[in-house]
């Protein structure tokens, strides 16, 4: 579809341009009446009304105004690149109001109209050149196994040598996933045999951070998949879906990669699409509202998106057939944002979990705030990352819990970065891999050890 020709904002008196302002509409949704305050990430640590979804969209408001009042400066983008898309507000909000959709065109306004620093710029860049590129991050495997099998990071971690990085190079460090298993487990064929009789034909999304440094959560969810029943396809031509993208607001790519991610699972005829990383299947499921202007592209996605499940969806709504043993063990469930806030989805992990014999499930308080993860947010953003980090495993950890489980990628990467700088040795799981543990018969140790 061909880009749509937009003006300069400074020649229209407003921040934005025409393609696709922050809808009016939405934005006198807004009461004003605070109580999505207290689940606001950013006004909880700062207590900063334009740090709060209220105050944004008051920002965003302003921005619309052909007074020129309110500009896309630094002070305006300051706010909104504050902001964790975590969807909190949208819990919270008892108007309705649909910030994920003010926020995401404001974004792309962002991007499109403002001229970050060249730092700022360059350290987006490489981030968008690598992560929603598996072939490119899996470059990086070889030197970070060299890093860390070589005692090079202990070194560096314990000389206090990273404290000279850049705030987002040193945050970068400290997330890096432990390369100790064989990511070799995670290569999955093109299509797995239901074992019995077929329930479902299913799409798998691999993910692009999933499938590097999570392999064995991809090859989990196949063995959990196949055992209820389905069969499971995983397209080859699969590609990155999209969300870190649209998150940032890079829009043409996100539009790009979603209209890329819909082609290769239509062709694989699936009854439905299954997706463990909730960051993506929030997206996925939006690709139907974010594709509703092309014409080529808006039924199919909208058709698309009425497919996607989240793994614990499509395994409530199957209900059990394989036999789950116990795991003796008690496990914190972290709430990721995307699947509470934005997928709705909070009691469907529990119910997956509840089915597990002798497990039991910990609820850290807290809940609905984020752990900082948030995308690319504890790399562009490291410090207000880092503290609700912390004050995330606080949470976690007075539970007293044996292990950590949850549903997204970034959340596992932040938790285990974070128990791990608090001293603790807890093991950071993803739901599935309890499931699939239980259907093997594991024994509990062996998920301690992860
Ligand atoms: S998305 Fe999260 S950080 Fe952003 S305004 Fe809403 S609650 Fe606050
Ligand atoms: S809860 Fe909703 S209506 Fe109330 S201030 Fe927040 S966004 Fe506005």
């Amino acid at each position: 579809m061909a880009e749509p020709a937009v003006p300069n904002p400074a020649s229209r008196g407003g921040a934005f341009d025409s393609h696709h302002p922050p809808s009016p509409d939405l934005i006198d949704k807004c009461v004003h009446c605070g109580f999505c305050l207290s689940t606001c990430p950013t006004y909880a640590l700062w207590g900063e009304e334009m740090d709060s979804p209220r105050g944004r969209i008051y920002l965003m408001k302003l921005g619309l105004k052909e007074d020129g009042q309110v500009q896309l400066d630094p002070t305006f983008v300051n706010h909104m690149d504050n902001c964790l898309g975590c969807m909190a507000c949208l819990t919270a909000c008892p108007s309705g109001v649909q910030y994920d959709k003010l926020i995401e065109a404001t974004r792309a306004q962002i991007e499109r109209n403002y001229p970050r620093p060249i730092a700022d710029r360059m350290l987006r860049r490489m981030l968008f050149e690598f992560f929603p590129r598996p072939e490119r991050l899996r470059w990086l495997l070889g030197p970070m196994r060299i890093y860390q099998r070589s005692g090079l990071q202990s070194l560096a971690r314990r000389s206090g040598l990273l404290k000279l990085l850049p705030a987002s190079l040193g945050a970068m460090e400290a997330l890096l996933p432990s390369l100790r298993r064989n990511t070799s487990s995670g290569i999955l064929p093109e299509r797995i045999e239901a074992q019995g009789q077929r329930r479902l034909r299913v799409g798998m999304l691999l993910g692009c951070v999933q499938s590097i440094f999570f392999p064995e959560v991809n090859a989990a969810t196949a063995r959990v998949l196949a055992a209820e029943g389905c069969e499971v396809v995983i397209p080859k031509d699969q590609c990155c879906c999209g969300a870190l993208m649209i998150h940032t607001g890079e829009e043409k790519e996100a539009l790009d990669y979603a209209r890329r991610t819909i082609d290769a699972f239509e062709r694989a005829q699936v009854d439905a699409l299954v997706i463990n990383a909730a960051g993506c299947g929030s997206n996925m499921k939006d690709y139907g509202y974010l594709l509703r202007e092309d014409t080529k592209y808006a039924e199919r996605a909208k058709a698309f998106s009425a497919k996607c499940r989240d793994i614990s969806e499509i395994l409530v709504q199957l209900e059990p057939r394989a036999a789950r043993h116990p795991i003796l063990l008690k496990v914190a469930y972290h709430d990721s944002c995307h699947l509470q806030h934005a997928q709705a989805v909070r009691t469907q992990p529990r119910a997956v979990l509840g089915k597990i014999p002798e497990l039991q499930i910990l609820e850290p308080a807290e809940a609905a705030l984020c752990c900082g993860s948030a995308g690319i947010y504890n790399l562009v953003r490291p410090g207000p990352a880092k503290e609700l980090g912390e004050r995330k495993v606080r949470s976690v950890l007075a539970t007293n819990p044996d292990i950590v489980a949850s549903g997204n990628p970034g959340c596992l990467l932040q938790l285990r970065a974070g128990l791990s700088a608090s001293g603790s040795g807890l093991a950071v799981v993803h739901t599935v891999e309890l499931v699939d543990a239980s259907i093997r018969g594991l024994p509990a140790q062996s998920l301690r050890a992860r």
